[in-house]
């Protein structure tokens, strides 16, 4: 840990200064574990260096979250404590920055009843709705990040001490989101997000109709984009005050939305997925006009159909994202078991919720939204699709077409 103490002190600083960049007199709030209290100080330090009108915190715990799944009365899966909406809703309102630290155990949920789970994301997703809807537009920033947790840490490195492992996920978790001894990371990320502004732009540019995806796994699926669709990626900008943000740290993808109901053929995944703290591994969706008609898992079935069970549209696709499958994130060659990490390594869709990725779309209505084509649910669940061999063929609207990633990589 002594080694890594001033590059985590610069990754806190990396979290406020880009990931949220906090303006004064701004309300703060952090959402974080309590294993991980000593890394939310240093971020609230940092928050109240920015100026920082206060720091509000939102504990959470893995243990107790489970305790509660488990034995709670049956009937408080279906509410919301009334405080818990007033926080998210009020605070929401008033354009505080958001960041959420997870340091989860990624099997913390094994043997819960998938059913508490999607009953309760049911009501979180409808008393939290205004808050949900304001992130979407990007009202306020927000910034997603992970610190190393004992359990995470021995999931991803098995057979070594328990200190060994929580040094290298600290290490992986540092080099993957760009944070060094010697360089000045905030220096670093602005490089990096003008990277990413260059795909989009180059995606932007071409405005394809659909873009077709072939691996040897056995993907081969056609996503067309919405009308006026557009790519994102990198460094975002709130709705009102136009201030840029970084929603997730670290981050490799450009993203855009697939048309609601646009999406036909098959797709596997890539690599296993964690939902609701259960793994699910080696599945493939098969889909028609944009639904997901037909759904194989050698693990975890069950959960991954309650997933896209729990609203009318968490069975159509939400979000389709391009990485390099050379990515610093990648080229660790570790399977983090968490989808900050695991989707920078690699490009995967979202089935759910849909970004507002279309031309004036973070002004729209979630009506609008709809009207333009953009999935509308409570779920948003990124899943891995990039393979070393996939081909992403971008279709233009007079026909041409153009590739867009060769061999799991950016062909320009
Ligand atoms: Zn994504
Ligand atoms: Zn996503």
């Amino acid at each position: 840990m002594e080694m890594t103490n001033n590059r985590i002190s610069k990754f806190a600083k990396l979290l406020i200064k880009v990931g949220l960049n906090v303006q004064k007199g701004q309300p703060v709030v952090i959402t974080c574990p309590v294993d991980c209290a000593d890394f939310a100080r240093l971020c609230a330090k940092e928050a109240y260096d920015a100026g920082c009108r206060e720091v509000i915190m939102n504990w959470a715990d893995d243990q107790m979250v489970r305790m509660k799944y488990l034995h709670a009365y049956d009937s408080i899966f279906d509410t919301v404590p009334q405080w818990r909406a007033d926080m998210y809703n009020s605070l929401s309102a008033e354009g505080a920055a958001w960041l959420v630290i997870h340091s989860e155990d990624p099997e913390s949920m094994n043997g819960v009843d998938p059913e508490r789970l999607r009953r309760s994301s049911v009501a979180s997703g409808k008393a939290l709705k205004p808050y949900r809807d304001r992130q979407m537009v990007n009202f306020f920033p927000w910034c997603i990040a992970s610190v190393p947790s004992l359990a995470w840490a021995k999931k991803v490195f098995p057979c070594i001490s328990d200190e060994e492992a929580m040094d290298k996920l600290w290490n992986a978790i540092l080099d993957a989101s760009r944070v060094f001894e010697d360089t000045d990371p905030v220096k670093e990320w602005e490089e990096h997000c003008e990277t990413l502004r260059r795909h989009v732009e180059i995606m932007n540019g071409y405005d394809f109709e659909y873009l077709e995806y072939k691996n040897s796994l056995g993907t081969d699926l056609t996503v067309k984009l919405p009308e006026n669709h557009i790519w994102a990626g990198g460094s975002e900008e709130t709705q009102v005050s136009k201030i840029p943000f970084c929603a997730n740290i670290p981050t490799e993808e450009i993203f855009g939305a697939p048309l609601k109901t646009g999406v036909d053929g098959v797709v596997y995944a890539s690599k296993p997925l964690v939902i609701n703290g259960t793994i699910v591994d080696k599945f493939s969706f098969r889909l028609e006009k944009g639904k997901i008609v037909d759904v194989q898992a050698e693990v975890g079935l069950e959960m991954l159909k309650s997933a896209i069970a729990v609203d009318e549209g968490a069975s159509y696709l939400g979000e389709v994202a391009l990485v390099p499958y050379h990515s610093p994130i990648s080229q660790s060659g570790l399977l983090f078991y968490n989808t900050l990490f695991d989707e920078n390594a690699a490009c995967h869709i979202a089935f759910g919720e849909g970004y507002a990725c279309v031309k004036g779309g973070t002004e729209m209505t979630r009506d609008e939204l709809t009207a333009a084509g953009i999935n509308d649910s409570i779920m948003h669940e990124d899943f891995m699709v990039g393979t070393p061999d996939l081909s992403v063929i971008g279709v233009t609207k007079d026909g041409r077409r153009i590739p867009v990633m060769v061999d799991g990589d950016f062909a320009f």
